[in-house]
């Protein structure tokens, strides 16, 4: 599997809808590339920030976030995922 690939695939392996081949050459391609590690943190923390970004009880919340605070979200989502490589 190639890093364009990967990306490809990502949304369909978060839903949990990717086949198993896929999925094994997906996590086989993640042990091996750290920039893959890195994207897929990204995803997430993107996927997660514009979910609480688009609840309305959040709404108030969402203008006052630090960005201070979406970086070390965004820290701590890589340090988990280089996490995954050793
Ligand atoms: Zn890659």
């Amino acid at each position: 599997m190639t890093c364009r690939e990967l990306i490809d695939f990502i949304m369909e392996y978060e839903d949990g809808t990717l086949p198993e081949k896929q999925r094994v050459l997906f996590e086989e391609h993640l042990s091996l590339c750290e920039d893959c590690v890195h994207y897929l943190a990204s995803y997430r923390t993107a996927v997660q920030l514009g979910k609480s970004l688009i609840m309305p009880s959040n709404e108030k919340v969402s203008t006052q976030v630090p960005e201070k605070l979406i970086r070390s979200i965004l820290a701590a989502r890589q340090a988990d995922g280089t996490s995954l490589t050793e």
